[in-house]
């Protein structure tokens, strides 16, 4: 059996336990499949909820440089799941620290290093990765884990794990987390809750583009206790005074490009390490949101320089526009109005490549 006591290595003195007792009746999961694409997504749900309730020990982990998603979605259920006494850990790659802005949610203390993570957890969750690459050094665990589920709203998911849990229709994957919490029975509390709202709050663009399930489920975290402007306030609504001067700069040396993008436009801006100035990344990945209201651009695209030669690009589009299938093309992925692609050399190779899938 796996050595459930190294799943709380580095946490709060968070003592071992026994497993705890299944949350729904027993099922043998070796003879679930998971439906094939296309397949009723209930199953899937229902399959996700029994493999949790069944584990000994989950290890919950996120993409690298998780989002508040990404983390919010590990973060509340991995509490949901302490709080009926099962070993959990969350983790992830990079970097080395949770992310400044995140360091407000709940739950902190179930955060492992990687290097501390049991070798054999018997289930690994990967939560808001659409393809395995996207977990970096952690993509290891799933050839050493007794099983795996994979947790995703990506439309674009790879289907890496042993089992899935996919809804491209869902708004962000805390809202497919809050089904699975709803599911075990577990109820869903203030400190879950901020976890959940900032996920949301963030992949609904502040709901811009939510959905009644999102609002829905906004609606139900705030009588649970949460504060809206409380949880976003370090996450998307605080930044250092020199952001403000980093934003003059990239936006005032934004390109328009009207005839890119098959005539709809591509307005573009690069943040060299010069200008970043030391800020942190929270600061650059604010950049896109300003870009992107640009009338005149169909697509909108952020460089943002992470070593001497390597370059994080960030893609937004209006309709009908896919990103997404840019991204891909150019060796990323992400939704359809909202991807991102990694790049090597040049800022402006990374551009004309841009320009040329997207007059494709
Ligand atoms: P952002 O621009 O906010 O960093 O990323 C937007 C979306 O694009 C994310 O939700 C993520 O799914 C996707 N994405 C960004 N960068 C990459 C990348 O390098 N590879 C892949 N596969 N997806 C990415
Ligand atoms: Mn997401």
């Amino acid at each position: 059996m796996t050595d459930t006591r190294a799943v709380h290595t580095r946490t709060r003195g968070a003592r071992l336990r026994r497993p705890a007792p299944s949350l729904v009746e027993p099922v043998h999961t070796d003879l679930l499949v998971s439906p094939v694409e296309g397949g009723s997504t209930i199953n899937e749900l229902d399959l996700a909820t029994e493999l949790l309730a069944n584990a000994r020990d989950v290890v919950l982990v996120a993409h690298i440089h998780p989002d508040a998603d990404a983390l919010g979605s590990a973060l509340a259920l991995g509490m949901g799941l302490a709080r009926r006494g099962k070993p959990v850990a969350v983790s992830f790659a990079e970097p080395d620290l949770v992310p400044e802005s995140l360091r407000g949610l709940p739950g902190a203390h179930l955060v492992v290093a990687p290097d501390d993570l049991p070798p054999h957890p018997d289930l690994l969750v990967s939560l808001d990765v659409g393809s395995v690459e996207r977990l970096g050094s952690l993509a290891r665990l799933f050839d050493t884990c007794r099983q795996s589920l994979v947790i995703d709203h990506h439309a674009s998911n790879t289907r890496f794990g042993q089992f899935h849990y996919v809804d491209a229709a869902a708004d962000a994957t805390v809202v497919m987390v809050a089904r699975i919490l709803d599911r075990l029975g577990i109820p869903i509390d203030r400190e879950m809750g901020e976890n959940l709202y900032a996920g949301l709050a963030t992949d609904t663009g502040h709901f811009r583009h939510a959905d009644p399930d999102a609002h829905l489920l906004a609606a139900r975290l705030i009588e649970a206790g949460v504060r809206p402007p409380d949880v976003m306030l370090p996450i998307t609504d605080s930044h250092p005074f020199g952001w403000l001067g980093m934003l003059s700069s990239v936006l005032g040396a934004a390109v328009l490009d009207t005839g890119a993008a098959q005539g709809r436009g591509l307005v573009y801006t690069i943040i060299d390490d010069d200008v970043r100035a030391g800020l942190r990344p929270e600061e650059l990945d604010s950049v896109i949101d300003i870009l992107r209201t640009a009338q005149e651009a169909g697509v909108a695209a952020v460089l943002k320089q992470t070593s001497a030669d390597s370059w994080q690009v960030s893609l937004r589009s209006r309709e009908p526009i896919n990103v997404a299938a840019a991204a891909a093309a150019l060796g990323g992925g992400g939704h359809i109005r909202a991807a991102g692609f990694t790049h090597h050399g040049d800022p402006m190779l990374a551009v004309d490549a841009l320009r040329a899938v997207l007059d494709r």
